[in-house]
């Protein structure tokens, strides 16, 4: 049934990544000036007043920590125009090198010292309340709670959706099912034939095992380079004692010709179709699709 990877702690496997930098795994704590020696109860007073002050320092140092611009945590990379004004990469781009502050060319000069900071700094992921235990590099969160991080909410891959959540495959039930583009076919032996228009930019596969999403993709544009389908997983990523598990999936293509189109390849486990770029797939060239503009495919997973 499903093959077990080799390729231990890799992406999304929640496998111990080991900290580096401060111990603390956040901004370094202020440093206690004000020791005084107190009786019992005011020496708890005092603690609580700490904490709370280093909580304030907390919150101002993080947002001195995220772009000016996109409000995003930085990278590792960090611009700065002549005035001083902070940028991330990205916007530096998007901005088209010009500060939105002050209109100076921005992009050329880079932040050392606060680089040099974010590269010791640590901290933990932000989705520890969904149960994520991994304390990760401030410059390398923001792609830990994108992509890897198996405790993150999906996002609905259905446009216009806004829907961000850990219960993907109830809200597409309830919210999109009715109307199309989601079939709940696939079942126990892993085995489904669909028909798919040629306008679906997808078609959602809802599992019986009332978790997992599946989507046959439907991508490309004109009739020259065809439409591309694939099939990815928007679902928890299965692990069996710390160990990926692979899945996967045959595709056969079937249309208005005498012939067949077939793929074999792994399923990707991803949390959001937004940027996914796949890497196996089938081209289905304009004659394949019949007059009501749709295919056959068949998938068997294993
Ligand atoms: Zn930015
Ligand atoms: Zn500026
Ligand atoms: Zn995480
Ligand atoms: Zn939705």
């Amino acid at each position: 049934m499903q093959k077990r990877s080799a390729k231990k702690g890799g992406k999304g496997s929640g496998g111990p990544k080991k900290d580096m930098g401060c111990s603390s795994g956040s901004v370094p704590k202020k440093a206690r000036t004000t020791r005084k020696s107190p009786t019992k109860c005011g020496a708890e007073h005092e603690e609580e007043e700490e904490e709370m002050e280093i909580v304030n320092v907390f919150s101002h140092e993080m947002d001195s920590l995220e772009c000016d611009i996109c409000f995003l945590p930085f990278e590792s990379r960090v611009y700065s125009c002549k005035n001083g004004h902070a940028a991330c990469a990205a916007c530096c781009i998007n901005m088209e090198r010009e500060c939105p502050s002050c209109r100076e060319p921005i992009g050329d000069f880079r932040c050392r010292a606060t680089e040099k900071i974010l590269a010791g700094m640590t901290r933990p992921c932000r989705f520890k309340k969904h149960g994520c235990t991994e304390t990760v590099r401030y410059t390398e969160a923001r792609a830990h709670e994108e992509d890897a991080c198996r405790f993150a909410p999906y996002r609905c891959p259905f446009d216009g959706c806004a829907y961000r959540g850990l219960m993907l495959y109830d809200h597409i039930q309830d919210d999109h099912a009715a109307g199309g583009g989601v079939t709940s076919a696939m079942g126990l032996l892993r085995r489904m034939t669909v028909t798919l228009q040629k306008a679906a930019p997808f078609l959602a596969l809802m599992h019986r095992d009332g978790e997992s999403v599946f989507l046959l993709l439907n991508r490309g544009g004109d009739d020259l380079t065809g439409r591309r389908l694939s099939v990815i997983c928007i679902c928890p990523y299965p692990l069996e004692e710390d160990e990926e598990i692979e899945t996967e999936y045959t595709m056969v293509v079937k249309g208005d010709v005498a012939a067949s189109l077939s793929l074999t390849a792994t399923v990707p486990f991803v949390r959001r179709l937004q940027g996914y770029k796949a890497n196996a797939f089938i081209i289905v060239p304009k004659e394949f699709w019949d007059s009501s503009g749709t295919v056959t495919v068949t998938l068997q997973f294993s």
